[in-house]
C-alpha cells in the first residue's frame, strides 16, 4: 500500500488542502478530497479515472469544496484515459446528502455514476485490498476518521480534523502509520487550536506515543509551517513527544506501508 498526502495544508493560501490518495493496487481510495484533487493527482500522473473509492470525513470546505470538480473532471478523462470504473463514495448519511447537493448545484442537467455508502462510528466495510473502520472525531461539526487494516493489522490511521479524544486515541492504538492533524504548535496556535477543535502538534505526538504508534505523518498544518525552518520546529515539537519515525509531508511523495514494521521501505 501506498500513501500520497495531495494536501497537507489547513488553508488554501498555503497550498492544497486536505487530501491523500490510498493506492493498494485494485483499490484507489480517496481520504477527502481538498480543493482540485484532478490536478493534485495529475502532479503524479495519476488519473482521476483510476480513482475507484471516495471518502470525505466531513463537510468543510477545506476536506470536500473539490468534490463535485472530482466527479465531473473523472467523467471528462474517460476521453482521455479509457472508461473508469463507478466510483463509490463514503460518508456519514448526512455528508453524503451534501456531496449529491453539490453535484445538483455545478451539474443539474447530468447523471453520474456514482454509489454512495452510508457510514457511522464503529462501521467496518470491505474494500478489494483492506477493511476500512470509522471513528467518531471530535470536530465543530460532526466527523469520521478512518482505519485502514489488513489481517487486522493497522496499516493506516486518519485522524481528519478532531481534537484529542478517546475514539481517536483507541482508532490509533497499535497504527503502523498515523495520518495526524497537526494544526500547529501550541505556542503559536494553542487557544485557536483549542476554540476550533484541532490538535496541535504535541497533542498529536502524545495521542501517537500513548497509542503505539510506529510512524506518524502531520498534516492540516497553518501557513507559517510552508517555510521548511518553522516546520522543523513543528517536527522537533512532535519528537519531544512521540519516539517513532516523523515523516515530513512536504514535499509530496508516496510513502510505502506495509504491517511488518516499520522502516521497511
Ligand atoms: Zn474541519
Ligand atoms: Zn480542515
Amino acid at each position: 500500500m501506498r500513501i500520497f498526502p495531495l494536501g497537507v495544508w489547513a488553508v488554501s493560501t498555503s497550498g492544497e488542502t486536505t487530501s491523500f490518495l490510498v493506492d493498494a493496487g485494485s483499490t484507489r481510495l480517496m481520504l477527502d478530497v481538498g480543493l482540485n484533487p484532478g490536478h493534485s493527482l495529475a502532479t503524479h500522473a495519476i488519473p482521476l479515472t483510476t480513482v475507484t473509492h471516495v471518502f470525505l470525513s466531513h463537510s468543510h470546505s477545506d476536506h470536500m469544496q473539490g468534490f463535485a470538480n472530482l466527479v465531473f473532471t473523472r467523467d471528462a478523462q474517460q476521453r482521455q484515459h479509457g472508461p473508469a470504473p463507478r466510483l463509490n463514495v463514503i460518508a456519514c448519511s448526512a455528508d453524503l446528502g451534501r456531496a449529491q447537493s453539490l453535484l445538483e448545484i455545478f451539474y443539474p442537467e447530468r447523471k453520474f455514476d456514482v454509489d454512495w455508502t452510508a457510514v457511522a462510528p464503529g462501521s467496518t466495510i470491505g474494500l478489494n485490498d483492506f477493511e476500512m473502520t470509522f471513528f467518531a472525531t471530535e470536530h465543530t461539526v460532526p466527523g469520521l476518521g478512518a482505519v485502514l487494516a489488513r489481517n487486522s493489522s493497522k496499516l493506516v490511521v486518519y485522524t481528519s480534523d478532531t481534537a484529542a479524544c478517546d475514539s481517536v486515541r483507541e482508532a490509533a492504538e497499535g497504527a503502523h502509520l498515523l495520518v495526524g492533524e497537526c494544526f500547529g504548535t501550541r505556542q503559536d496556535f494553542g487557544a485557536v487550536a483549542e476554540r476550533l477543535k484541532h490538535m496541535c502538534a504535541e497533542d498529536m505526538a502524545e495521542l501517537a506515543q500513548s497509542a503505539g504508534v510506529l510512524r506518524v505523518m502531520p498534516f492540516h498544518m497553518h501557513t507559517p509551517y510552508t517555510a521548511s525552518d518553522r516546520r522543523a520546529d513543528l517536527i522537533n515539537a512532535i519528537a519531544a513527544r512521540f519516539s517513532g519515525e516523523i515523516l515530513d509531508p512536504v514535499p509530496s511523495r508516496p510513502i510505502e506501508v506495509h504491517s511488518e514494521g516499520a522502516g521497511d521501505d
